[in-house]
């Protein structure tokens, strides 16, 4: 893969990293948590505590006329609030963030006398070629499986699971979103072997997490610059990476780390084509 294309996607993202904040990624449209109510999804942290389905309080549910079985926990939907204090050093005033919760639970699964009201939409959409021909290239490759709702790389067992193609709005998420999984792939013992991968019990917000999803959604850029759908994806990717940033305190160097590591899995899975 040449250098330019890694040099130029970097430089976007950095770019991109500048400026404002942005939702995170989530470019397939079916079975993502949502909210039974509004049936928006939930975002952030929320859309990774939450199982995929759909979610309503307790008072909601009984509103709607429905009833959670007995026994049944709710789980945890948290929001930040913010809260004016004075500084006791300088008496000036700060706001600071305070973590609340409420509870939620599963409409389906967890309650009684109510129906989904998801629909579900699907897009017709042929394969890109030059995206489809790095995912072939990639000569041993993890099994992959289509399932709506999760994108995800499981080291243990070398499988990627993504959503299918017709649950993406546009051709290209589809392949943005595979070929972060793949670069995940890329980690793997029998591979390049990097931490974030082989490290048991890494989890979620730690640091060996965020730099190798960096890694990942870089990684992912970069390949989807040499696919040449770069313009379409380059914005989501960003916005992903910026929340990652965001948890190390938009650390400079960590970029440049994960740059470094991207190129080497891109060339991983893309060097027997050239
Ligand atoms: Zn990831």
């Amino acid at each position: 893969m040449s250098e330019t294309i890694y040099k130029m996607v970097t430089d976007r993202i950095i770019e991109q990293l500048e400026k404002g904040v942005v939702p995170w990624r989530r470019p397939w449209k079916n079975g993502t948590p949502v909210n039974w109510v509004t049936q928006r999804p939930y975002r952030g942290i929320n859309s990774l505590l939450l199982g995929l389905g759909e979610y309503a309080t307790f008072k909601q549910i009984g509103e709607a006329g429905g009833k959670v079985r007995k026994g049944e926990k709710g789980q945890i939907v948290v929001f930040w609030k913010w809260i004016e204090r004075e500084n006791e050093e300088s008496g000036e005033k700060e706001q600071i963030p305070f973590l609340r919760y409420y509870k939620v639970f599963n409409v389906i699964k967890q309650a009684e006398g109510l129906k989904s009201r998801r629909e579900t939409e699907t897009f017709d959409h042929d394969p890109i070629e030059s995206a489809q021909q790095i995912v072939d290239g990639y000569v041993d490759a993890p099994s992959i499986h289509y399932k709506s709702g999760r994108a995800v790389y499981y080291p243990e067992l070398d499988h990627i699971s993504v959503p299918p193609l017709k649950d993406y709005r546009e051709a290209e998420e589809y392949y943005s979103v595979l070929f972060h999984e793949l670069i995940h792939s890329t980690g793997h013992k029998t591979r390049l072997a990097r931490k974030g991968i082989t490290q048991g019990g890494v989890s979620f917000g730690d640091e060996v997490y965020s730099k190798e999803e960096l890694v990942a959604e870089i990684g992912a850029a970069m390949l989807c610059g040499v696919a040449g759908i770069e313009n379409v994806t380059i914005e989501n990717s960003a916005s992903y990476i910026q929340s990652w940033l965001r948890v190390l305190r938009e650390d400079s160097k960590l970029i440049m780390y994960a740059s470094a590591q991207a190129q080497k899995a891109g060339d991983y899975i893309y060097s027997l084509k050239e």
